[in-house]
């Protein structure tokens, strides 16, 4: 048999180790900036079109690269960062596989332009899907600039595959926070479309924290600090009573490096135990310095996953330094878990104004009937339910005897149900998903047709918000006027003018930061803007455990089975049970 096997071209194995390291334009991003801070820059600047497909730009005042270095640069596992297997274990930069500009070479346009620090002039070279289109003597200041255009040019379905701008530039800014936090002492920039996202002067980590975060960020977080041989912890922790639900303030980073560790998530949670309202989120920064030989950063090759020598001690010691420090700072006293639930608006004052927008639906709901039996007519009123059975019942007799409207008794079982006799048997509604199932029609409704009712406040509200908050609401803001928001920036700080009717000013908060959270809450959606719809659903809707009024039981039942969709909620949960006669007889034989 002839040999068949043969070693890859260069710019084939290019491309598949580029499927592994650049997946997105993020990652691309990640890859410029670490080398820029490897080069020794102090200045690093980040610019970026259309969320990076059309051009993502490093530029720093790094150490620079000859003209032979600069073409080297692009070739496979060439790096000036370790020349013996032994380095590996005594990393102290961010690149060293050599990979990370071949890679993106062989997927995109590269125009790159470096001067050493001590060379009068500086070379650039253009690179085209790995070939060399030019290289040439240039002017440009020292240090490096590297451009990246038309990403995945050559590969139209990992081009096809690319998220919305919003999505997109949201990954960007993350890597880009990433190694901001990492690096305070360095001076960042982004740039996005012209505009200018974020400008962070040299700073130490605690100012560098609120540039990123966003305002009062300072004061938000309480300091941790512990030395043993194993390992050098510092950082900060948020407190718990600024605790939020996204997981958007959680970094560890190792020497420096931003790494991903569900195990040492698992010890700060175990920190936090008993502090954190539930469905709170601990937030920490925090810096763990550890000797490169105990550590195996090689496992991943994005290197964003890395192995310990000693994980356990390391698990022990981190809690331990954290409960320190959460205790030191006293700040579990301050905590306030309970709310009052009689301070919250009634079913009933929140829902009186506005009026209900009328809804095309059958309404006369009757959950013993098959589908093709359900009278047509529209009443939208849960008394005429009832009518509508006993009228029903002439016709078909198999429902049971007939029972007089006023015995059809309405109440509330457990603060969490509604019960309601029906002449053939028991109907329970979950008065939370019901609810939650109201308000997602109302606010689709408003989505697609009538914009919400909005109340005009007195007093505007103010939030500072961090750059890619900005960034989110901005990307949802003709969603964001659909729902009743009235909102207008001045740099980073948000005015909120008006808001839904619905929603009371004290829960405004609250609905802030769950649509803040959108990206990471697991709730399949159609869209952004049905995922917001169901976002205000979920936190304006009454709660398990909230008593309701008489006439707000009434109401909620009616406005329940005037929706289109009466069975599950928005979050594919059973509304509610029946039990029917027949049922109830034969377990009392
Ligand atoms: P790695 O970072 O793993 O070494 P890369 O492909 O990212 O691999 O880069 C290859 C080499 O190019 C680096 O080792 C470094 O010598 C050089 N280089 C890349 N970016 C810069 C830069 N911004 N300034 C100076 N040198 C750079
Ligand atoms: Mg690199």
């Amino acid at each position: 048999m002839a040999d068949i096997i043969a070693l890859l071209p260069d710019h084939v194995a290019n491309q598949i180790a580029a499927g592994e390291v650049i997946q997105r334009p993020s990652s691309a991003v990640k890859e410029l900036i670490e080398n820029a801070v490897d080069a020794g820059a102090t200045e690093i600047q980040l610019i970026v079109k259309d969320a990076g497909k059309t051009l993502i730009q490093v530029i720093d005042n790094g150490k620079g690269m000859s003209p032979t270095d600069l073409r080297m640069a692009f070739e496979r596992h060439a790096t000036s960062k370790i020349r013996l297997a032994e380095d590996l274990f005594q990393l102290d930069t961010k690149g060293f596989r050599g990979e990370a500009l071949a890679s993106i070479a062989a997927v995109a346009h590269v125009e790159a332009h470096s001067r050493p620090k001590d060379a009068e002039v500086a070379s650039s070279i253009q690179i085209e899907g790995t070939t060399v289109v030019s290289q040439e003597v240039s002017v440009a200041p020292k240090g490096t600039s590297i451009a990246i255009k038309n990403l995945f040019f050559n590969i139209p379905a990992r081009r096809n595959f690319l998220k919305t701008d919003a999505v997109e530039l949201r990954h960007i800014i993350d890597e880009f926070q990433r190694v901001a936090l990492a690096h305070p002492d360095l001076a960042f920039s982004l740039l996005h479309n012209g505009s200018e996202l974020f400008d962070l002067p040299k700073a130490n980590l605690k100012r560098r924290l609120s540039q990123v975060m966003g305002g009062k960020f300072e004061e938000k977080i309480v300091a941790i600090e512990e030395e043993t041989p194993l390992v050098q912890i510092k950082g900060y922790l948020v407190k718990p009573n600024f605790a939020k639900k996204s997981r958007g303030q959680q970094f560890f980073f190792v020497n420096q490096r931003f790494i991903k560790s569900p195990f040492l998530h698992h010890a700060l949670c175990a920190a936090f135990e008993g502090l954190l309202k539930d469905g709170y989120q601990p937030g920490y920064f925090i810096f763990l310095q550890v000797s490169p030989e105990h550590i195996d950063i090689n496992i991943h090759p994005t290197k964003t996953e890395i192995k310990f020598e000693d994980e356990q001690s390391l698990y022990a010691i981190l809690k331990s330094a954290v409960k320190h420090s959460l205790g030191m700072f006293q700040v579990t006293p301050a905590l306030d878990f309970d709310r009052d639930p009689t301070m919250d608006p009634s079913y009933s004052t929140t829902q009186s104004s506005p009026k209900m927008p009328s809804i095309e639906v059958d309404a006369s709901f009757n959950p013993f009937q098959d589908k093709k039996e359900r009278p047509t007519k529209q009443t939208g009123q849960w008394d005429s339910l009832y009518a509508g059975l006993q009228s029903e019942s002439v016709a078909s007799p198999s429902l049971g005897m007939d029972v007089p409207q006023e015995s059809s008794k309405v109440f509330q079982l457990f603060q969490k149900y509604i019960v309601s006799s029906l002449r053939s048997g028991l109907l329970v509604i979950d008065q939370q998903r019901a609810h939650q199932r109201v308000l997602y029609e109302q606010f689709l409704n408003h989505l697609t047709g009538q914009p919400s009712p909005r109340q005009q406040l007195l007093f505007p509200l103010h939030k500072e918000l961090a750059p890619h908050e900005r960034v989110l609401l901005e990307s949802h803001q003709d969603t964001i006027a659909a729902l009743g928001f009235e909102i207008e920036w001045e740099d980073s700080q948000l005015t909120i003018k008006g808001i839904p009717a619905i929603c009371s000013e004290s829960q405004i908060d609250e609905v802030l930061e769950a649509l803040l959270s959108m990206e990471e809450q697991a709730i399949e959606s159609y869209s952004p803007s049905d995922l917001m719809a169901k976002i205000m659903a979920k936190t304006l809707s009454i709660k398990s455990g909230k008593i309701l009024e008489h006439q707000e039981q009434d109401r909620l039942i009616n406005d329940l089975f005037a929706c289109k969709e009466t069975q599950v909620s928005p979050f594919n949960r059973q509304i509610f049970v029946t039990l029917e006669k027949d049922e109830l007889e034969k377990k009392l034989n």
